[in-house]
């Protein structure tokens, strides 16, 4: 999911009505209001570790009509869905609902197998468990060094994991 990815589309390739798809999937509704602020990728613990990930570039590519690159790609499979994006955005985008809008297509739309959708299910346990524990990180007034390092810690074991499933 890279600049250059976006730029070696051409505009046939491109389906113009994914993001009115998108924005009748519950979730998916406010997927327009996006300016690309990258409020989003800047704060997102995912991003963080992994750069393949990144938030503002899921709806541009989506906004512009990649619908086959998004829908058929690892990364939508990468949010942990902790909600930090969902509070952040200035334009009320739901970045979270947004992911789960994408999911969903890609499922309705055939673009996973079962067998996938088995193994990310499996792991969905340790994605509860991060999402607690960023909640709790979240909720402190200071986060110490040590809390941050041990989320960044669990997160990188997430995506590690999510990628030896999905691959
Ligand atoms: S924070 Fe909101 S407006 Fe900014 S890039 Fe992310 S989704 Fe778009
Ligand atoms: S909900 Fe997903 S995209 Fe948003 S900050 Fe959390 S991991 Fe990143």
């Amino acid at each position: 999911m890279t600049d250059k990815k976006e730029s070696s589309i051409s505009s046939d390739e491109l389906d113009k009505n994914f993001k009115y798809e998108v924005a009748a999937q519950p979730g998916g509704e406010n997927i327009k209001k996006c300016f690309s602020c990258g409020t989003c990728t800047a704060g997102c613990p995912v991003s963080e570790v992994e750069e393949e990930f990144n938030p503002r570039k899921i709806i541009r590519m989506v906004l512009l009509g990649m619908k086959k690159e998004v829908l058929s790609s690892n990364v939508i499979w990468y949010c942990c869905s902790c909600y930090t994006c969902y509070a952040q955005c200035p334009q009320n985008v739901k970045f979270t609902d947004v992911m789960a809008a994408l999911r969903h297509l890609a499922i309705k739309q055939g673009y996973v197998s079962k067998d996938f959708l088995d193994k990310v299910y499996k792991i969905d346990n340790l994605a509860q468990k991060i999402r607690l524990d960023i909640i709790k990180c979240l909720t402190k007034e200071q986060i110490s060094n040590k809390t941050k390092a041990d989320i960044t810690a669990k997160v990188k074991e997430f995506i590690k994991t999510q990628k030896e499933k999905v691959h």
